[in-house]
């Protein structure tokens, strides 16, 4: 028997209109959908009057419905995995199935959608190009002081899911870590009536919620850390500096002037490292 199909089915993060057509084929055509919150999607399927059987896949029952499900896809069920919101398998339950298909050979078809931190993202006006992902941060004091350690140096912009209640106690968690002058977005209710994108340095994030409450869903995008250009001169060879001045069309003297005012030290040192 032909084993059925998996399909990874990202919802809306707010606004019902950004599902897609695809997403509304595949939910009517796959025979059960797996659902985080089964109350939750029942709702979304009416709302595109469809009528499906739903099973309830969550993190916490993830591991122990495993088998169960493999078991419907060997038997040549099609199935559709929903996240309450957004991309399954995103801060969502669904990575633990995927790697059970592939081991099983199940074949896995991603059916794209809203995720939420790209919208943040593409919004916050960081460095869109280089960017790294860390979903929740860990809930205990130790593994939070790690994961914010060594991301302290981190260029590239990092990325924070949060729930509202804990927002606060994150920000000062941030401070410590990056500094309060570190730029932050915080990119609240995404997709929803009350959409904003609030542009803060981390200090000033926290005056902000001494007199505002916090209200609805945040990604929290943090810039990277800047790198001065003396450092990177610093942190460069004087090697690679020569070549850089030289491919610049200096000659051999004036090249070795300026590698010798980066770097802080006297033309003929310059001169004694090139020839080492
Ligand atoms: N799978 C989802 C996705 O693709 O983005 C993420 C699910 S995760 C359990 C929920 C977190 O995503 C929230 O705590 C919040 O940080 C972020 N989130 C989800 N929807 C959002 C929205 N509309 N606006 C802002 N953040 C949102």
């Amino acid at each position: 028997m032909e084993k059925g199909t998996l399909y990874l089915v990202a919802t809306p993060i707010g606004n019902l209109e950004d599902i897609t057509f695809r997403a509304l084929k595949v939910l009517q055509e796959v025979d059960i959908v797996l659902a985080e919150d089964t109350r939750k999607t029942l709702k979304l399927l009416n709302h595109f009057e469809i009528s499906k059987k739903l099973i309830s896949f969550y993190r916490h029952n993830e591991g122990v419905k495993i088998d169960y499900v493999l078991s419907l896809l060997n038997d040549g069920k099609n199935l559709a995995v929903v996240s309450d919101a957004g991309t399954p398998g995103i801060s969502d339950p669904g990575e633990d199935l995927v790697k059970a298909c592939i081991e099983n050979e199940i074949n896995i078809v991603p059916i794209p959608g809203s995720v939420a931190f790209i919208q943040g993202l593409i919004c916050s006006g960081f460095d869109t190009t280089r960017f790294v992902f860390e979903g929740f941060l860990p809930m205990n004091k130790r593994g939070r002081k790690e994961k914010l350690l060594s991301l302290k140096d981190e260029t590239r912009t990092i990325i924070f899911y949060e729930a509202p209640h804990k927002l606060r106690y994150t920000l000062d968690d941030l401070k410590e870590y990056f500094g309060g002058e570190r730029r932050i977005v915080l990119a609240r209710e995404l997709t929803k009536i009350h959409e904003e994108f609030l542009r803060f340095s981390i200090d000033e994030a926290i005056n902000y919620y001494e007199t505002n409450d916090i209200k609805g869903e945040f990604v929290i995008l943090v810039e990277g850390k800047k790198i001065s250009s003396e450092k990177i001169i610093s942190e460069e060879s004087i090697e690679s500096l020569m070549k850089k001045y030289l491919n610049s069309g200096l000659d051999k003297k004036d090249a070795m002037k300026q590698v010798a005012k980066d770097k802080g030290i006297t033309k003929s040192e310059v001169y004694k490292k090139l020839l080492k």
